[in-house]
C-alpha cells in the first residue's frame, strides 16, 4: 500500500492487509514512528483495521509508559556518587526531562524487529537496516538519526528483559546519556574521563563497556578503579 506516495508502510510491508482508514490521515515519515502510532490510535476506529495492529500498538504504548516510568525512577534512585559525577558534565534536571521523550522499541516483537531503522530514526546506515539488526549483540542501542546525530529512539534486545531491575535501570541511564549528550560511546566515554577510544566498531564496544562498568561501580574517577 502507499501512504502519501510513500510505498513503505512498516505495518504491512507486503501490502497484504486492507488499507486502514488511518493511513489517509496519519502520514508515515522517517523518525515519526511514535507520532504515527498515536495518530493512528486517535483517529482510526478500532474496527477499521486488523486486530493484530491494535494489539501491537497497545503493547507498544504500554511499553513506553512502563520504561519511561522506570527510567524516571532510575534517575531518582541513581547512586549519589553517579549523580555527583554526572552533574559535572550534564544538567541533571534537564537530563531527566529529556529522558521522558525517549521512544523504546522492543525487538522481541518480530514486527518491531523488522522496522527499518530509517523509518524509525532517519538513519540511512545500510549496514544495519532493521532495528533487530542494529541491536544484535548488544543489550540496547540508541539509534543514530538524520545528519549523523543521535536520535531519541532506543532499540532493546531480548536480553534487556532478562536483566535484573537494577541492571535494566543502569542500561536505561546509559542510553539516556547518549540521547541527552548527543554523543556516541567513544565521545561519551571520553567526556566522562574514561580514556580514549578508536573510532571503530571495536572502539565503540570498548567505550560502551567502560561506560557500563563505570555506572555499575558508582561512577568513580577512572584512576581510582
Ligand atoms: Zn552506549
Amino acid at each position: 500500500m502507499a501512504v502519501q506516495n510513500d510505498p513503505v508502510n512498516y505495518y504491512d510491508p507486503a501490502g497484504a492487509e486492507a488499507v486502514p482508514a488511518g493511513d489517509a490521515v496519519c502520514p508515515v515519515g522517517a523518525g515519526e514512528g511514535l507520532q504515527y502510532v498515536a495518530c493512528f490510535i486517535d483517529v482510526v476506529p478500532v474496527g477499521n483495521f486488523p486486530s493484530t495492529s491494535v494489539v501491537w500498538m497497545q503493547t507498544f504504548l504500554a511499553l513506553q509508559d512502563k520504561l519511561q516510568a522506570q527510567l524516571a525512577e532510575a534517575w531518582r534512585t541513581l547512586d549519589k556518587g553517579c549523580q555527583e559525577a554526572l552533574s559535572a558534565h550534564f544538567n541533571l534536571s534537564k537530563v531527566a526531562a529529556s529522558s521522558a521523550d525517549i521512544v523504546f522499541y522492543d525487538t522481541r516483537d518480530n514486527r518491531t524487529a523488522a522496522f527499518h531503522t530509517y523509518d524509525v530514526s532517519g538513519d540511512r546506515d545500510l549496514a544495519f537496516p532493521t532495528l533487530g539488526q542494529s541491536v544484535e549483540g548488544a543489550v540496547a542501542t540508541v539509534l543514530w538519526g538524520r545528519d549523523d546525530k543521535i536520535s531519541n529512539k532506543v532499540a532493546l534486545n531480548g536480553t534487556f528483559f532478562t536483566l535484573t531491575y537494577t541492571e535494566q535501570n543502569l542500561t536505561l541511564v546509559h542510553e539516556a546519556l547518549h540521547v541527552v549528550s548527543g554523543m556516541g560511546d567513544q565521545a561519551l566515554a571520553e567526556e566522562l574521563g574514561l580514556g580514549r577510544y578508536d573510532r571503530t566498531v571495536a572502539g565503540g564496544h570498548a567505550a560502551s563497556e567502560s561506560i557500563a562498568n563505570w555506572l555499575t561501580y558508582g561512577c568513580k574517577p577512572v584512576s581510582s578503579i
